[in-house]
C-alpha cells in the first residue's frame, strides 16, 4: 500500500511527498452503544487501515485526493474559509478545521493523497481512519505538541461538528490510541484507557462483512440516543447517577417498571452491556477466552433484542457462528443495521469457520460475505518522512 500511495502521490500531484502516516481501523469487541452513555468499550485498532502521502505547499490551500475514489478527482480547501463540501473530503477538512478551531497555527496548505483497505461505512471506522491520518500528518507537518489523545478528541469534534456526525468518542480513541497485540479498555466519561492482551497465539479475530449497507443506521442512531437521554433522566432522578452507565444493575433493577417499556429495554441494553465490558475485560485477563465468547454472544443478543439494532444478516451470521465449533463468541459490530459481526476464534478452526459462514450466508442470502482476517494492530502513527 505505501508503494502504491508514493507512486500515485507523484502522479496525481507531480511532486514526491515528505511523509508518510498510516491509521488503522478499528474493531469492537464488546461494549456498543455505551460510549455515548458515560461506559466502558473494549475496541482494538485493527492492521487494515489507511496510508496517507502528504506535502507541504506554499500557499493556502489543501489538496485533498483519495486512491480509493479516484473519480472524484482533487477537493480543494482553503484553509481562509474551509466549507463543507458534502463529500468524502469533509473528514480530512473537518479535522484541518477543528486544528484551527482549537488554536493550533498552520501557516500553509498540503496536499494529501489517502489509500485505504477498511470496507467504507461497515462499522470498522474508515471515517476515524481518515480523521486521524489527517491529524497526524498535521501534527508532524506543523511540529505541533499534541498528545495521542487529543488527537482522538479532534477527530470527534471533527466528525461530530464538521461533518455533522453525532459518534462518542470511542472510534477514534481506539484508532488513536491502539496498541499491537492489546485491546483499549477505554472508560468514555473520563478517558481513562488500560491495554489488556489478547492471546493471539490461539485465537484469530474474524470479521464477517455482512454487505448490508446501513440504511437507516443514521436516523436510528439519533434515536437511540434521545432514547437513552429520556431513560435516564427517570433513573438519574431516582439514583442521582452521572450517566446511563453510572446506574448499577441493581438500581436498574429496582426502578426498571417506572420506565415506558421501549426505554426500560433500551436502559437494559446499557447498562447490562457495559457490565459485560468489564466482565470481558476481566475474562481477557485471566484468559478466559471461554468466558469472553459468552459475554459476546450475550451483547449480540441485547443488541438485537433490546437495542433493536441488528437486522436478519447479522443475526444469521452471528446465529451460525455461535453454532461452529471453535468459535468462541459472535457479535455484530458497529452502530449495527448492517455492516459487520466480530468473531472470535481458535487458530486451528478459522480457515474452515471462514469458508464455513460463506457458505451458509450465500445459500441463506445470494450474496458472498467478505471474510477478513485480522490482528490487534498499532494506532495512528508516521511511517516515514522522506
Ligand atoms: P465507517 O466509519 O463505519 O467506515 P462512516 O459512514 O462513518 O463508516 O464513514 C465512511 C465514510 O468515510 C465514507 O463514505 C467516505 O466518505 C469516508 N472514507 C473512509 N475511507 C475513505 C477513503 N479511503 N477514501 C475516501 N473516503 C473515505
Ligand atoms: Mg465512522
Amino acid at each position: 500500500m505505501k508503494e502504491k500511495c508514493i507512486e500515485a502521490f507523484k502522479r496525481v500531484f507531480n511532486k514526491s511527498g515528505d511523509i508518510c502516516c498510516f491509521a488503522p481501523g478499528r474493531v469492537n469487541l464488546i461494549g456498543e452503544h455505551t460510549d455515548y452513555n458515560g461506559g466502558y468499550v473494549l475496541p482494538c485498532a485493527v492492521t487494515q487501515g489507511v496510508v496517507c502521502v502528504a506535502s507541504k505547499r506554499n500557499d493556502r490551500l489543501f489538496r485533498l485526493y483519495s486512491l480509493n475514489l479516484e473519480r472524484r478527482g482533487i477537493t480543494e480547501i482553503s484553509l481562509d474559509s474551509i466549507k463543507k463540501t458534502r463529500s468524502w473530503a469533509d473528514y480530512p477538512a473537518g479535522v484541518i478545521n477543528t486544528f484551527l478551531r482549537f488554536g493550533y497555527k498552520l501557516d500553509c496548505g498540503a496536499d494529501i493523497l489517502y489509500y485505504g483497505n477498511v470496507p467504507r461505512g461497515a462499522g470498522l471506522s474508515s471515517s476515524a481512519a481518515m480523521e486521524t491520518a489527517t491529524a497526524v500528518i498535521l501534527r508532524v507537518m506543523f511540529s505541533l505538541p499534541i498528545p495521542d489523545n487529543l488527537l482522538a478528541i479532534i477527530g470527534q469534534f471533527a466528525e461530530n461538528h464538521f461533518v455533522g456526525v453525532n459518534c462518542g468518542i470511542m472510534d477514534q480513541f481506539a484508532v488513536a490510541m491502539g496498541k499491537k497485540d492489546y485491546a483499549v479498555l477505554l472508560n468514555s466519561k473520563t478517558l481513562e484507557y488500560k491495554y489488556i492482551n489478547i492471546p493471539t497465539d490461539k485465537t484469530d479475530i474474524i470479521i464477517v462483512n455482512s454487505l448490508v449497507r446501513r440504511g437507516l443506521a443514521n436516523s436510528k442512531y439519533n434515536e437511540r440516543r434521545r432514547e437513552c437521554e429520556k431513560a435516564f433522566a427517570m433513573l438519574s432522578a431516582k439514583t442521582g447517577a452521572s450517566s446511563l452507565c453510572d446506574v448499577t444493575v441493581e438500581q436498574f433493577e429496582r426502578y426498571k417498571d417506572e420506565l415506558h417499556p421501549k426505554l426500560l429495554c433500551r436502559a437494559r441494553h446499557v447498562i447490562y452491556e457495559n457490565d459485560r465490558v468489564l466482565k470481558a475485560a476481566q475474562a481477557l485477563k485471566s484468559n478466559d477466552i471461554e468466558n469472553f465468547g459468552i459475554l459476546m454472544n450475550e451483547s449480540h443478543k441485547s443488541l438485537k433484542n433490546d437495542y433493536e439494532v441488528s437486522c436478519a444478516q447479522l443475526d444469521f451470521l452471528a446465529d451460525a457462528a455461535q453454532k461452529f465449533p471453535g468459535v468462541f463468541g459472535s457479535r455484530m459490530t458497529g452502530a449495527g443495521f448492517g455492516g459487520c459481526t466480530v468473531n472470535l476464534v481458535s487458530k486451528e478452526k478459522s480457515d474452515a469457520f471462514a469458508d464455513y459462514i460463506k457458505k451458509e450466508y450465500f445459500a441463506a442470502f445470494k450474496t458472498e460475505p467478505h471474510v477478513y482476517k485480522t490482528l490487534p494492530g498499532d494506532g495512528a502513527k508516521v511511517l516515514f518522512k522522506f
